[in-house]
């Protein structure tokens, strides 16, 4: 899939921006970890709840609380760095990276700087490209610890961003939530595949933390998130240039459109002259544009300094090897195991990854159905909903249960698939599950041949000719009947059955 940037007065068309320019990425990649609690005290994670009523003293940074870690919390970031080749660190420290904002309730994050607990490892992926698939290996720099901040509501202005807002409310909830970050090395070397190697490594990357069982990464939720630094040099061997980086996309297309966009933009600068600021940007999906947000040509002082209130952390080494030996078998081995079980061609299975599909279909299968007829709902009908939308598949309303449902229905023939697709569509409307849209909806298929043969007779008494033609033998006219009576079922016929009974009534 090509996602095309919009090209404007500001902007290189992207074929000439790459053969002017060489692009170089860099990806850091935040993750919600899935623990049960917070990273330094025991308030609940759980996503959604009423603001401000999963918060205690130490996640608020109260006076005279103490923060205690969460030993789960560091299990999940070893058993990732672990996943991605990475050494762990034999001892390591947080620190406090000060800054001031309101949804920051302590005035300084806990993080991690100078000692991070992962260090040096790497991701290879394939990314898709006309000659067939191509690896790329993403050096991983890091992967650290650290907590989430609250979240800011701005009420009132057009946009819910500060600007124009009236006032703006804070939530606490997720102030704390245990976060790891992976940052990558910049990725050279990949010239105009950038925006692919961008949305194929965060593809990969969640696919990773989903099978460790570490976080749901639901990007449309904030769970993962990903920051997209983009730089310009005239040639691969030029030092690099002045990145961008562009702040929380939040889809996967998003991070290739981003990635693209900013490769247009940066190149038009350069080649009229003009040079790249190093600064934030924020994406907008919308216009699928970028704008400047905060300018980082001076280093932001933060004044880091290690947490007195915690003590290092020192992973012992026996653990470290029992989590080693733990981890299930990598997504690509995973991959290829389905592949095989499922009989699929490399062919098929790419376009499964390339849909963002596999645990989807994964799950579906899981809940009982047919892997051929779970792939079918999942690459068809819910993903062209997904990329109406503009959202990856796992952001739809419907659950792999209820597609495995819709499955059954129309196993069973309670549906057929045109009726399937309705209730599809219904469960993403929100109108409640499979069944509940086929009884609110009335669309359950009419197999009772009693309403069926008083249709085809009523269809056949409304065209006396088409009739006075089939019943001489001419068996293709019936198909303008079996059009009658489905029209007159509202598609709720079985097709195959109303021919049956039309060419039986006219014997
Ligand atoms: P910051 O604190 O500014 O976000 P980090 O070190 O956490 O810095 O992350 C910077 C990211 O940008 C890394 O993934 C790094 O590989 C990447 N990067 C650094 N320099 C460049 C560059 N010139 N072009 C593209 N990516 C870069
Ligand atoms: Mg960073
Ligand atoms: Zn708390």
């Amino acid at each position: 899939m090509t996602v095309g940037a919009q090209v404007g007065p500001d902007l290189l068309p992207y074929d000439e921006a790459v053969a002017q320019f060489d692009p170089v990425i860099g990806l850091e990649v935040h993750v919600e970890l899935g623990t049960v609690s917070k990273m330094f005290c025991g308030c609940a994670t759980e996503f959604g709840a009423a603001p401000n009523s999963q918060v205690c003293p130490t996640c608020l940074g109260l006076p005279g609380s103490l923060p205690v870690l969460n030993r789960t919390a560091v299990e999940s970031t070893i058993r990732v760095g672990l996943a991605l080749g990475c050494d762990i660190a034999e001892w390591c420290r947080f620190a406090r990276k000060n800054y001031f904002y309101p949804d920051m309730p302590k005035n300084f994050q806990t993080s991690q700087y100078d000692e991070p607990i992962c260090l040096d490892g790497h991701l290879d992926v394939e990314v898709p490209t006309a000659d067939g698939m191509r690896p790329v290996r993403v050096e991983i720099e890091r992967v650290h610890m650290e907590e989430d901040t609250g979240k800011s509501l701005h009420v009132g202005g057009a946009t819910g961003r500060i600007h124009g807002a009236d006032y703006s409310l804070v939530d606490y909830n997720r102030a704390g939530i245990p976060l790891i970050e992976i940052v990558t090395r910049p990725v050279e070397g990949v010239g105009s595949l950038a925006p692919e190697v961008a949305r194929v490594y965060v593809t990969a990357l969640r696919e990773l933390m989903r099978t460790l069982g570490v976080s749901d990464v639901r990007m449309e939720q904030g769970s993962l998130r990903c920051d997209a630094n983009v730089s310009l040099r005239r040639l691969p061997t030029d030092p690099l240039g002045t990145r961008s980086e562009t702040k929380n996309v939040n889809s996967l297309r998003s991070v290739e459109r981003a990635v693209r966009y900013e490769i247009t933009r940066q190149a038009a600068l350069l080649s009229s002259g003009g040079r790249v600021v190093q600064e934030t940007r924020h994406w907008h999906e919308d216009t699928g544009v970028t704008t400047p947000g905060r300018s980082k040509e001076q280093a932001e002082d933060y004044r880091y300094f290690p947490e007195p209130d915690l003590v290092p952390v020192a992973p012992d080494r026996a653990w470290v090897e029992e989590l080693r030996a733990g981890l299930p078998a990598a997504p690509g081995t995973r991959r290829r195991e389905l592949q095989e079980t499922w009989g699929l061609s490399e062919f098929e299975m790419q376009s499964l990854v390339n849909a963002g599909a596999v645990e989807l279909v994964e799950a579906t299968v899981a809940a009982g159905a047919p892997q051929e007829a779970a792939r079918k709902w999942w690459t068809g009908e819910l993903s062209r909903n997904a990329n109406a939308q503009g959202v990856d598949l796992t952001a739809l309303p419907m659950t792999p249960e209820q597609v495995a449902r819709v499955v059954a229905l129309v196993d069973e023939g309670t549906l057929n698939d045109k009726l399937a697709r309705q209730v599809i569509e219904g469960v993403l409307a929100g109108e409640g599950d499979p069944d509940e849209v086929v009884a609110k909806r009335g669309l359950a298929v009419v197999s009772d041949d009693g309403a069926l043969i008083a249709a085809v007779d009523e269809a056949l008494a409304a065209a006396p000719d088409v009739a006075e033609k089939i019943r001489g033998g001419k068996e293709a006219a019936a198909g303008a009947i079996v059009g009658a009576v489905m029209k007159a079922t509202r598609g709720q016929a079985d097709a195959g059955r109303v021919r049956e009974l039309v060419l039986e009534r006219c014997t």
